[in-house]
């Protein structure tokens, strides 16, 4: 599954832990990538996970240790939020209202609270997901005022475009951070901290413009 030959996940979460420092969560995007693998990451102390695909992650979450945190990162349906609602230790990808009523709606029915981030579409490109910076700005001025009681808006999750142009990208990450800022400010809940952007090609121009999670999968696991 991955192309580098004498792969050292160890090593690779190593150097990249020593580069972000214990301001920025490091959350090893771990989609199709093999139990075997994600088990030696999580033996170099990764506790950390990222998957894109509910199916996915059921499968890896029952085969792991209990003590993983694991983060949906990819687009979620309504529908799979039940199966993922009782362990689910972070959720990155909401993007539409609706999506945000059946999580604070499972998240009740588990008697739990789940923690989720806005994800707001700062790219060129039209197939991200995404929330506008309007409805972002809107869905956690109801949250800040405690309008859903199950689950708690923690920040922003946002994708830059795909290009080697970093003036760019560094222009999209900073007008994520403008509206996390912003939301910051007018968030009365304490919680709202969390800033992701970043993978393995553009984490360091994101850490820079302020990000304190990045998702990388790539740079520690070898290309899918
Ligand atoms: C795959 C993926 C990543 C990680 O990508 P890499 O380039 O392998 O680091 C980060 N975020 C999301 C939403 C992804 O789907």
């Amino acid at each position: 599954m991955n192309s580098t030959g004498n792969l050292n996940i160890a090593q690779n979460l190593n150097k990249l832990k020593e580069k972000l420092g214990d301001e920025v969560c490091l959350v090893a995007v771990s989609k199709t990538v093999s139990v075997e693998n994600i088990r030696k990451a999580y033996d170099a102390g990764q506790r950390h996970f990222g998957e894109n695909k509910v199916q996915e992650l059921l499968i890896k979450q029952s085969e792991l240790p209990e003590d993983i945190h694991w983060h949906l990162i990819g687009h979620l349906q309504s529908n799979k939020v039940k199966s993922i609602a009782p362990f689910i230790h972070l959720i990155h990808s909401v993007d539409s209202e609706k999506l945000l009523l059946t999580i604070d709606q499972e998240a009740e029915n588990c008697e739990r609270v789940i923690d989720y981030l806005l994800q707001v579409h700062i790219a060129e490109e039209e197939s991200k997901f995404g929330l506008s910076i309007a409805l972002a700005a809107s869905l956690a001025a109801r949250a800040a005022e405690g309008e859903f009681k199950h689950s708690r808006c923690r920040g922003l999750m946002g994708m830059a475009t795909f290009t080697d142009d970093t003036e760019k990208v560094r222009s999209e990450f900073n007008r994520l951070r403008h509206l996390f800022v912003d939301l910051s400010e007018i968030s009365r809940q304490q919680v709202f901290d969390t800033l992701s952007m970043g993978m393995s090609g553009d984490h360091e121009i994101a850490v820079k413009c302020g990000s304190n999670m990045v998702r990388v999968g790539s740079l520690i696991f070898g290309g899918r």
